[in-house]
Formats: C-alpha cells, sequence, structure tokens
C-alpha cells in the first residue's frame, strides 16, 4: 500500500506561494497513483500533482493531498520512424533533451528553463517564441489520463479527441497525466544572432522581423527606447558558444541584483539601472551556435514576479506603444527589464492562450532582488488593463486577477472545457483555491 509522508513543506521555484501538503507522495508507477487517488476518495481529500513546481503562481498548491512523479520519469518507448517519444510524464525536459540527442532527435521548441516535467508543461501551457511554432503542448500527439474514478484514459486526435484537446492544456483539475507522447523532429544546432535595436523600429518592422527568423523574440528596456532583438535559426555551423565575461563571472548579475535591492529605496533609479545595463551588457552584437535545447533554455538566475499576457498577434504595436506610454505618464511607477516579447502560432487547444489566433505574448517582471518585494501593483493594473482592452489572455502559470466571467468571454471552448472537467471529475478532488477562481 503507497505510503504519504506527513511534513512536506512546498514551495514554487519563485519562493513566492507555499502549502503543507497533509500527505506528500512519490508514486512509482500508474496502480500507486491508482491507489493514492482511492485514498483520497475514502478520506475526502482533494489530490494536487506537481511536476518542477516552476508555476510562478499557487496552481501547484494545496493542504490535501500532493503527488510528485520524480519517480515516473523514464522513456517507454522510440518511435524511430514517426520521430515520436513516448515518456512517464514526471520526466523533466531538460532530461528528455539530452536523451533525445542520444537518438538524434529533439523537440522544435522548448520554454526557458529544462526543470519542467511534460505533464506540467501541459498544466499551464508553456510556450516560446516563433510565429510557425505553437506553445508547447502542440508538440503533444497522444497522452494517458487517469481520472478521479481511478479509469485510465488515452486521448490523442484519434481518440477521445475532445479530452485530448482540454488535456493538452489541463490546469491540473482533469486528473493525472500518466504519459506523453511528443513529436519530435531531427536533432538540429541553432544559430543565435543578438544585436540592440530601438522600440519604433521593431514595431514597424515587425513583419520583416517574424519573415526573417524562425525563433525572432525581442526584450524592450521599460523607460528607454531600447530593444534588444534575437534571432534564432537553423543552423550546420559548428558549436560555438561563448558568453559575456560580465555574466561568466557573475558580476552583471550580482550588481545588478545589489542595485535593484538599492532601487527598492531610491525608485527613480530604475530607468538609469535599465539604461545603463542595456548599454553594458546588450548594446552588442553577439552571436554562438549550439544543440537547439541549449539555445532555448538558459539559467534564470533571479526570482521574480511575473505576468505574461497573449494578444491578438496585430495589436503587438498598440499594446506595446500604450504600455509605454503609461509608464511616460506615471514617473513615480517603475518597471524592471525586460519585457519580452515572443510570438505563437494559433492552436486548437480549448485554453490556450493562442486558441484560434496567432498571438504575441507580451511578458513582464519584477524581480525580488534578495528575496524583497518590490512595489508593483500599480504597473501591473496598468499592464492588466491594457491587456484586456487588446483582447488579451493571461498565461495560466503566471499573475493575473481574473475570474470566471473573465474566462468566459475570453474563451469561446470554456464552457465545453468546465464541462469535460465536470464529466471526469465531479466531486472536484483536483481542484485547490486557484482553480476555484477560475471555476466559479
Ligand atoms: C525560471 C522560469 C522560467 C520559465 N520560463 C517559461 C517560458 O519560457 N515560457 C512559459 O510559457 N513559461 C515559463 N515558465 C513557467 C513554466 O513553464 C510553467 O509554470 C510550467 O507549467 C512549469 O512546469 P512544472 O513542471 O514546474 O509544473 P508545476 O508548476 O509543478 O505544475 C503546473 C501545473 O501542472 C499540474 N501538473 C503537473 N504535473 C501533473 C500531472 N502529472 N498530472 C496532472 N497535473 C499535473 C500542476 O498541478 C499544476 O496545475 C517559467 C517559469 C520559471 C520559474
Amino acid at each position: 500500500m503507497m505510503q504519504g509522508i506527513a511534513g512536506y513543506q512546498f514551495n514554487n521555484w519563485a519562493q513566492t506561494y507555499s502549502s503543507s501538503p497533509e500527505l506528500f507522495f512519490q508514486p512509482a508507477n500508474a496502480e500507486e497513483v491508482k491507489q493514492i487517488l482511492d485514498l483520497a476518495r475514502q478520506r475526502g481529500k482533494r489530490v494536487k500533482v506537481i511536476g518542477g513546481g516552476h508555476s510562478p503562481s499557487d496552481i501547484a498548491c494545496t493542504g490535501d493531498f500532493m503527488i510528485q512523479l520524480d519517480k515516473m520519469n523514464r522513456i517507454l518507448e522510440v518511435d524511430a520512424e514517426k520521430r515520436q517519444v513516448t515518456v512517464e510524464a514526471g520526466i523533466f525536459l531538460g532530461d528528455l533533451n539530452e536523451e533525445l540527442a542520444q537518438h538524434g532527435l529533439a523537440l522544435s521548441n522548448l520554454g526557458a528553463v529544462g526543470e519542467v516535467s511534460a505533464a506540467g508543461i501541459l498544466g499551464t501551457g508553456t510556450h516560446n517564441t516563433g510565429i510557425e511554432h505553437g506553445i508547447l503542448p502542440t508538440q503533444v500527439v497522444a497522452l494517458t489520463l487517469m481520472t478521479a474514478s481511478g479509469e485510465i484514459l488515452l486521448c490523442s486526435h484519434s481518440v477521445n479527441e475532445e479530452i485530448f484537446q482540454a488535456a493538452r492544456l489541463h490546469l491540473g483539475c482533469l486528473g493525472v497525466i500518466l504519459t506523453v507522447t511528443f513529436q519530435c523532429q531531427a536533432a538540429f544546432r541553432l544559430l543565435e544572432q543578438q544585436f540592440p535595436s530601438t522600440l519604433s523600429e521593431v514595431l514597424d518592422n515587425l513583419d520583416l522581423h517574424l519573415k526573417k527568423s524562425e525563433y525572432f523574440r525581442f526584450l524592450w528596456f521599460p523607460h528607454t527606447e531600447y530593444v534588444r532583438i534575437i534571432y534564432q535559426d537553423r543552423t550546420d555551423k559548428p558549436v560555438m558558444n561563448k558568453s559575456s565575461w560580465l555574466w561568466s563571472y557573475g558580476i552583471g548579475y550580482h550588481l545588478l541584483e545589489f542595485l535593484l535591492w538599492i532601487s527598492t529605496f531610491l525608485p527613480r533609479l530604475l530607468p538609469w539601472i535599465n539604461w545603463t545595463f542595456f548599454k553594458l551588457l546588450f548594446s552588442d552584437r553577439v552571436s554562438r551556435v549550439d544543440r537547439s535545447d541549449k539555445i532555448f533554455t538558459y539559467e534564470c538566475l533571479f526570482k521574480q514576479h511575473v505576468q505574461d499576457w497573449s494578444i491578438p498577434i496585430g495589436q503587438t504595436k498598440e499594446a506595446l506603444l500604450q504600455l509605454k506610454s503609461w509608464l511616460e505618464g506615471n514617473p513615480a511607477v517603475v518597471a524592471h527589464y525586460p519585457v519580452e516579447v515572443r510570438f505563437t502560432q494559433a492552436d486548437a487547444i480549448l485554453l490556450s492562450p493562442c486558441y484560434q489566433r496567432d498571438s504575441c505574448y507580451m511578458n513582464i517582471i519584477m524581480y525580488r532582488p534578495y528575496g524583497k518585494d518590490v512595489q508593483r501593483d500599480e504597473y501591473w493594473s496598468a499592464y492588466e488593463d491594457i491587456m484586456k482592452k487588446v483582447g488579451g489572455r493571461p498565461h495560466w502559470a503566471k499573475a493575473h486577477r481574473c475570474s470566471r466571467e473573465d474566462f468566459q468571454r475570453m474563451y469561446p471552448s470554456f464552457q465545453k472545457f468546465c464541462s469535460i472537467r465536470e464529466t471526469l471529475d465531479p466531486a472536484g478532488m483536483f481542484l485547490n483555491p486557484y482553480l476555484e477562481k477560475v471555476f466559479f
């Protein structure tokens, strides 16, 4: 019989949310997962499964039963002909990338970090950039799901198709994802080129940039006109990787954290900090070549608060100019760099922020220097207002103040998702306070 551990404390990566589950479980197979669900049903407990705990919100928190699938992290099958790989849902993408490389395969797109699980990225709809690429869950061609009753459902484009389109962005509320099948491609290297520009240049030539680079994104430095453009494109060139000495020795990191901390007492320093760091670290041209996953992922050094809404791609210029003009009109409010702007293809996943529309994601952050929270309410509200006005939908993992009414307005298939959830989990075993705000 599966034993749970008492006294476990869960903290998300940014240490912005935590919870103390009554019992913590690390099952090694589907049978053990079923035993946990049986026990939860008998005792009237709720259940939350966690992946890498990287969501910057309370979406993975619970006071009841918590399951971690770190013992369910194996590769189950590699279909070399179809270039598909089936994995247990707890595998971290960083580990999967290493295994794929040995088979001459790779995922076509990845988020910024590797310590996220196969089921975790489906939980909140992790995305990167590239207008010919969807959010990461679009690379999933099949999955298995254990529902609240203990039944295992196979879902794909041809079996349980509706549930599949719900489960590819499941919010952790449909059951326990047990396995995931990814469509991969032949391994490839990427050439990354970074160079400086200005906000008006990049916004005026957006279509050109989108055509020029497969994985185009840019970073805007608020309170300035400066932009850092990042192109990532397939290449046959050999690996060439050299990073700035300021970052390599951690000097830039320590200096920035210290200055950000100082600016919590002297907020008016912030525009100067953004300007100086752009000049110091982001105003030159650099390029490197590496295995695709090593270019997509990088070490995110700073703990931070973050919002990341997706808006219709045609609204990119309008939304950014509105944000810039709002900051100019409110000089007492400060914004940390960067505002990261990425682009993603439309899809058919019911709760995908890119559902039925090509999208631009606009990610804003406020760091927590030495763990100190920085005043962000006004900036957050202004940003949210702009995002809502231009038809935005928030990233499910990140901060937002939306409720069921908002989601009903934003998602044409919200009701369909709710019906699927209510059928698969009529007693609400997989709910938690975050999800109650979404569904009630
Ligand atoms: C440093 C950093 C960088 C990031 N970069 C990006 C980025 O580039 N792009 C982006 O879009 N996001 C990014 N994120 C957010 C991150 O991709 C998402 O939060 C992602 O969901 C995290 O995966 P995880 O494995 O940590 O999931 P968790 O945070 O542990 O869980 C996410 C959700 O999935 C559920 N879940 C997990 N496993 C299962 C399972 N087996 N069955 C059922 N439910 C399950 C959880 O209950 C929860 O609802 C970043 C976050 C951090 C901290």
